[in-house]
């Protein structure tokens, strides 16, 4: 199965250079060596992929978002994103909190914390939506990589950290720089793909801009090992990321040991296992079509109304902070439900026209199934833009498809 070389960067938790080799190109078919540590399962890109500094700071938005600031529709889904986080943290707020948020990009999840009240601060290497949010939200940004940053010892209670970690050259050294910078007692939450979630295959594996990959044994002694308490470290509900809690303690710190017995072996027969079949035969491609269907709709209908940033913000962080929702803002749902009715219509058009009629299917038959589609459709679309409504309904079906946590591009 397995493939032992050595390592031309040591394990990052473990300073073994023993490794198996898992991959030898990325999901975009170009060269990249992805291996994973015998001793503790953790797996890197060996050697580098890009120069990281120049990727971050400048080429990263770029190549992903085509921009060097966020766009309307940016702001609105990294805003959507916002709330989503702001979900997973809430039991950790407390009233005026000082927190810091790693990877601040445009200002969206920092911008929701600062207006529940809390003083918060950003971290964001790219120029571009560094300025962005300074520039938009009023927010506090330090430019640069989390690295490259002075922190003031013991400042925060909270820290997040969503997406950024496995893009750092040195994640070991990060987690002791945030370690020092919590506050006695304060939390640390870090969001990082799981190298354990479901794949198609595994060419559809490593990215090269993640630098490294962590199960939940790998973050949680990561974190052990910066001297931080893991308090959880749970899977999303489609198992492709996972979200850790740490807390620094108000003693002394006990690193935990970081050789982590078989976890080696069970993540290079998952990693290597992957089959198609499990993954088609799950629900997870399903959820991203249907993700990948609702949300340019939804945001077409969103952003047909022209608004700054900071108005669009507010708008739809109103339900989180009890602030106006702004007027108009019915106008979206409307336009949500005209789209969904001309869809049902093509759908008709093509199902029903062309499939059922020439098996016989009467045009009253063809009616009320029309009609049942159309309605279902509509009432969708309309719960989509009702929260309550909207959160019920997605509390149902999360109980039968793992809607709740859709992947994070990142
Ligand atoms: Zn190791």
């Amino acid at each position: 199965m397995s493939n032992i070389s050595r390592a031309g960067i040591p394990c990052n938790l473990c300073q073994s250079t023993t490794v198996t080799e898992l991959a030898s190109h990325g999901r975009d078919g170009a060269p990249l060596r992805t291996v994973a540590c015998r001793d503790c399962g953790l797996v890197w890109s060996d050697p580098r992929p890009h120069d990281t500094r120049r990727f971050y700071s400048e080429d990263y938005r770029l190549q992903y978002k085509g921009s060097f600031v966020p766009r309307p529709k940016h702001v609105l889904r990294a805003g959507r994103v916002a709330l989503s986080r702001l979900a997973l943290i809430r039991p950790l707020l407390r009233p005026g909190l000082r927190i810091l948020d790693i990877g601040s990009g445009g200002g969206e999840f920092a911008y929701l914390l600062r207006s529940l009240g809390h003083a918060v601060e950003g971290v964001e290497p790219n120029r571009g939506y560094a300025g962005f949010s300074m520039r938009e939200y009023g927010l506090q940004v330090h430019r640069g990589f989390i690295d490259e940053v002075t922190l003031q010892p013991c400042r925060y209670d909270l820290i997040t950290i969503w997406h950024v970690l496995e893009h750092t050259e040195n994640p070991a050294a990060v987690l002791r720089q945030l370690h020092d910078a919590l506050a006695p007692g304060g939390a640390l939450v870090v969001e990082v793909p799981n190298v354990e979630g479901p794949r198609r295959s595994i060419s559809s594996t490593f990215h090269a801009a993640h630098l490294y990959n962590f199960n939940e044994a790998t973050l949680a002694a990561m974190g052990a090992g910066a001297g931080l308490r893991p308090q959880s470290v749970t899977p999303s509900s489609d198992g492709g990321n996972l979200v850790a809690v740490f807390r620094r303690e108000a003693g002394e710190v006990h690193p935990a040991p970081a050789a982590l017995p078989g976890n080696h072996d069970r993540i290079a027969a998952g990693v290597l296992g992957h089959r198609a079949l499990s993954y088609w035969t799950s629900a997870r491609p399903y959820v991203r079509i249907a993700h990948h269907f609702w949300r340019p709709l939804t945001e077409a209908a969103a952003l047909s109304i022209p608004r700054p940033p900071r108005q669009r913000l507010d708008a739809l962080y109103a339900d989180a902070t009890g602030g106006r929702r702004g007027r108009l803002q019915w106008l979206p749902g409307l336009k949500a439900i005209a789209g969904v009715y001309l869809l049902a219509i093509f759908i008709e058009w093509l199902l029903l026209d062309l499939t059922l009629e020439q098996r016989g299917w009467s045009d009253w038959q063809n009616f009320w199934i029309f009609n049942a589609l159309l309605v279902s459709l509509a009432v969708t679309a309309g719960l989509v833009y009702r929260k309550r409504l909207r959160q019920k309904l997605a509390g149902w079906i999360a109980a039968v498809v793992p809607l709740a946590s859709l992947p994070v591009v990142c």
